[in-house]
């Protein structure tokens, strides 16, 4: 179990659970979405095809905190995982992805902005969603369906960006919604934008998630510490040729680069201070 190796020459069926791990990052998936989601925007139908990919690999689902446990704690996994998220909480994750994943019997990880939510109290709303979202009542009965639910911060802010004092309340009003209204601490976290830096880790780490993920357009790997876990890009214009390349390892970093040049706006100097000091110990800190 080499986790330093590199992936991208590696045989299909290689990828092993201690070593790396592939987490995807998807946010929307709709046949028609708006000109702002679109470009992150799977159709229906490529999810689909990508979600039998995953079976037809012999690739397992599992939430991202089982990941995250697997590495602290060696809680056990299946074989072959991969992980699934979706960020901002889109009401098309009820609509599209849900049925999806449940026919399937499968899971999946929902990272929610709390104050995007389409029913969230007059005082709670912040921010503005790209699209329509997700109400209360639909969380509930996706964490019943077992999909794992998290937090995405209360506005979608740039966490690096923040005062110290906004950070602290993106952080706890996130946190306390989720577990008012969804009966329990949520496990995990996903950083808005996927910009973080030490102290936005820190805080993270401190306020008692066990971990979280951020966009590397790499493979998880447990060297990049329980705060700054790697995920690849699923964009609408990833062929699924690619994608099963990608969640076997195969030329990630091939695409990506090309993938980058391609994205317009790439934040490399935010990526570059994301890599500075990151909390790559995990060891854990109890709220
Ligand atoms: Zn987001």
């Amino acid at each position: 179990m080499s986790g330093q190796s590199t992936s991208d020459h590696a045989t299909p069926g290689r990828v092993t659970a201690r070593s790396d791990v592939p987490v995807l990052m998807y946010h929307s998936v709709r046949a028609d979405p708006p000109s702002a989601t679109r470009t992150l925007s799977v159709h229906p139908d490529r999810f689909a095809a990508q979600l039998d990919a995953l079976l037809e690999l012999g690739l397992t689902p599992v939430p991202f905190g089982a990941l995250v446990a697997h590495w602290r704690t060696g809680a056990g996994l299946p074989a072959r995982p991969v992980v699934l998220t979706f960020d901002d909480g889109y009401a098309d994750f009820h609509a599209e992805v849900l049925p999806r994943l449940v026919e399937r019997g499968l899971t999946a990880s929902l990272f929610v902005t709390t104050g995007w939510l389409a029913d969230a109290a007059p005082a709670d709303r912040a921010g503005a969603p790209l699209d329509a979202t997700l109400c209360w009542s639909q969380l509930k009965e996706i964490e019943a369906a077992g999909i794992e639910t998290g937090g995405h911060s209360h506005s979608h802010a740039a966490l690096d960006a923040v005062r110290p004092g906004v950070l602290g309340d993106e952080l706890a009003r996130c946190r306390d919604l989720l577990e008012d209204r969804l009966g329990r601490a949520e496990q995990v976290f996903c950083y808005p934008f996927g910009y973080s830096d030490a102290r936005v880790r820190t805080a993270v780490r401190s306020r008692g998630w066990a971990g979280a993920c951020a966009v590397a357009n790499t493979l998880a790997r447990p060297a990049q510490g329980p705060y700054a876990l790697a995920r690849l890009t699923v964009r609408r214009r990833t062929e699924l040729s690619t994608f099963r390349r990608l969640v076997q390892g195969v030329g990630v970093t091939r695409h990506y680069l090309a993938d980058r040049a391609l994205t317009k706006g790439y934040a490399v100097v935010r990526r570059t201070r994301t890599s500075l000091v990151p909390v790559r110990t995990w060891e854990r800190d109890r709220p």
